[in-house]
């Protein structure tokens, strides 16, 4: 008799559907909350999962149940052959989303492989509208590229295009309400993400941590906000609107807010480790056995054992100022 799939439902009852992939910890940027400016230590080619390791280990999770799969990095698109990849991910039964979030940087030369393969949601990392800060923040004087790709991303359709800001005080905090203000005059969705401090950047004390409800006020007083009703979708998002706007505008609080309860990812990282928690460094491996040979059976249970891994909530708060020890770019954010 065929036994029943298991299928990702932890501990406390959340059931695990979404999966972010960093298919390279490399990058072209060295975003000051990200990456040191001389970078970080790079894994060894044969470490990082091959596209074929990536799509199998797709297809094992969307056997299990998961439905949305985001790419990430480091950045996605310095990966040479991203397009590739796209096309077999896509035609995975049963997968219903397949997202990527991007610096932008390469994007322009990739969206209509990106929107042909049948992806239309997009991240794009922006913490600047102002090109010299984009640089400070950066490194790399790349603002005119990214804004070029948004506006093209926004010719071909895609939907939703969301903004990502990191706020981070006294450095881009004064450019809250412009970036909000996009939401008005374009069906942008501008999300507000919460600086998390890392215990690998030295220089970036806790002091640049701003939390989203001071952002919040600050956008009350140019304008009221709306909050829409949360949608399953939504993850750690909450979302609100300007009266009459074409966008949205979402707050991510990862850590004044602990939005654990609604956490349904998992994450799986450059070098093959699924990691269930963002912010808790417990990894389960799955390059080793899967290239030892493992059978899609016993990968499932590594699988399932990474649900029963995933942690009720995070301990950390804004006054820890060692407390993201991993590498983001790594892990995929
Ligand atoms: N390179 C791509 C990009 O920047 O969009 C994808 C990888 S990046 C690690 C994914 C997300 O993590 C980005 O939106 C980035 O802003 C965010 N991120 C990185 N380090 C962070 C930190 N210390 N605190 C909050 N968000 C961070
Ligand atoms: Fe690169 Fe993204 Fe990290 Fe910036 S946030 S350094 S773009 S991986």
């Amino acid at each position: 008799m065929e036994t029943k799939r298991p299928c990702l439902i932890d501990h406390y009852e959340r059931r695990l559907n979404y999966l972010r992939i960093s298919i390279t910890d490399r990058c072209n940027l060295r975003c000051r909350y990200c990456m040191p400016s001389e970078g970080l230590e790079k894994l060894a080619h044969e470490d990082i999962l091959t596209y074929e390791e990536i799509l199998r280990l797709a297809r094992i999770a969307v056997g299990l149940g998961v439905d949305k799969i985001r790419l990430t990095g480091g950045e996605p698109l310095v990966r040479k052959d991203f397009p590739h990849l796209l096309p077999e991910l896509m035609s995975i039964p049963g997968l219903k989303d397949v997202s990527i979030t991007t610096n932008g940087i390469y994007l322009k030369e990739h969206l209509e492989n990106i929107r042909s393969a049948g992806v239309s949601r997009i991240n794009i990392s922006l913490d600047s509208l102002k090109r010299d800060r984009y640089r400070k923040i950066t490194g790399f004087d790349g603002f005119e590229r990214v804004r070029e790709a948004i506006q093209l991303a926004q010719t071909l359709g895609f939907h939703p295009i969301k903004i990502n800001m990191v706020v981070l005080k006294g450095i881009n905090d004064d450019e809250v309400a412009d970036f909000a203000r996009l939401s008005t005059r374009y069906p942008f969705h501008v999300r507000f993400i919460e600086y998390m401090p890392s215990g690998l950047l030295l220089h970036n004390e806790p002091l640049h941590h701003v939390s989203n409800a001071v952002i919040r006020e600050r956008l009350e007083a140019v304008e009221p906000l709306i909050q829409l009703p949360r949608k399953p979708t939504d993850g750690p998002t909450v979302r609100y609107r300007f009266e009459g706007a074409q966008g949205e505008i979402g707050f991510i609080s990862p850590l004044t807010h602990h939005f654990c309860q609604v956490c349904n990812r998992l994450r799986l990282t450059a070098k093959g480790h699924l990691r269930p928690c963002l912010l808790s460094d417990e990894e389960l491996d799955l390059r080793g056995p899967m290239r030892a040979g493992a059978t899609d059976r016993d990968l499932e249970d590594i699988f399932v054992g990474a649900a029963d891994h995933k942690p009720r909530a995070h301990h950390l708060n804004s006054k820890d100022s060692e407390s993201l020890s991993g590498q983001m770019s790594a892990i995929g954010g």
